[in-house]
């Protein structure tokens, strides 16, 4: 079967890396979202939990149920308001008839990204509004747009995001509310920073060894945790001129043998999984040249991403669940 070998020691080295960046491990918030980009949800959080990290970020009230012995906070992008136990991203004003008493809120702000969040001129009146049903406000949080590209539109955000938490502590202190944690930092806007003003960073891509920012931001000492490998299903010795798989596209030049792996479609890839594959992919299967036991797949997911036209995240989340993880 084909399985995914998870690398705890470049995870850790990630780990340690960015919370060095950071200043503190509790400044680092690990994003686990769609199946820890693909790693795996429970044996990543099980991993973060081990290296010290406190705080995880997550999609949905599910996601959040499956780690929550891990961490001590859980904040649940798109929450369908139904615990108490996680914290709860307000993602839109329609939303605030969802909120129960005594549910833990970190209200979302649009600093650019409008894709959602609360525009700051609303803010006071949602920060009363939660007030009045007696839940809390835990925390303030954005998402910045440009993070990962190159211009000074990320500086303005940032210059933004610093006069909205000057606002919105003004405001705690009249309404005589506790002041909130605020955080907005991704990857990107993690690794270009050489020191963060916010309470924590919630970083995703990063902690699985990748970022996407053109090379002038400089080389960031990150390590693949993942790698897929296939395993041989069965290999053939086929003439010269043979035609191996859908559509009879891999052409053999010269006498070879051809061994097939059990990786496919199903598996969640894209048409261009590896470099040297002969014909199509198929539902399960793969052919390659030669008769190895076992191939390695993907070792570097920007690689692949780059024969896909797509970045590495696009690639990793689309890994099959199913597939066997093991801790290495
Ligand atoms: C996915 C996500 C992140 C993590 O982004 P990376 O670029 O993977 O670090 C952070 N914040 C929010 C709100 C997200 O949805």
């Amino acid at each position: 079967m084909a399985y995914i070998t998870i690398s705890k020691s470049n995870f850790f080295h990630n780990l340690k890396f960015l919370s060095y960046k950071l200043g503190s491990k509790e400044k680092l918030a690990v994003v686990l979202k769609d199946n820890a980009y693909g790693h795996g949800l429970t044996l990543m959080a099980k991993l973060s939990n081990e290296f010290g990290i406190k705080k995880a970020v997550v999609k949905n009230e599910e996601e959040a149920q499956q780690i929550e012995k891990f961490f001590e906070t859980i904040i649940v992008l798109n929450p369908n308001f139904t615990s108490k136990k996680y914290s709860l991203v307000l993602n839109s004003k329609e939303k605030l008839k969802d909120i129960k008493k005594s549910q833990k809120i970190h209200i979302k702000i649009d600093t650019g990204m409008h894709r959602n969040g609360i525009v700051i001129d609303e803010i006071e009146t949602v920060i009363k509004e939660i007030i009045k049903k007696k839940a809390k406000i835990e925390g303030i949080l954005t998402h910045f747009r440009s993070a990962d590209e190159l211009s000074s539109e990320l500086f303005w955000q940032e210059k933004q995001w610093e006069e909205i938490k000057k606002k919105i502590k003004k405001i705690c202190s009249i309404l005589n509310i506790p002041i909130p944690l605020f955080h907005s930092a991704n990857s990107a806007t993690t690794l270009r920073k050489s020191f963060y003003k916010d309470d924590f960073s919630r970083c995703g891509i990063s902690i699985y060894g990748y970022h996407e920012m053109p090379t002038v931001y400089g080389k960031f000492d990150l390590k693949p945790v993942l790698k897929l490998y296939a395993q041989k299903i069965s290999t053939r010795k086929l003439k010269k001129g043979s035609r191996v798989g859908y559509g009879g596209v891999g052409v053999l030049k010269k006498d070879s043998f051809v061994s097939t792996y059990d990786i496919g479609y199903s598996d969640g890839f894209l048409r261009n999984i590896y470099p040297n594959l002969l014909g199509k992919v198929s539902m399960d299967s793969i052919s390659l040249l030669g008769d190895k036991e076992k191939v390695c797949i993907i070792d570097d997911a920007k690689e692949i991403a780059k024969l896909n036209n797509t970045i590495s995240y696009d690639i990793l989340v689309k890994l099959n669940k199913n597939i066997e993880r093991i801790v290495k």
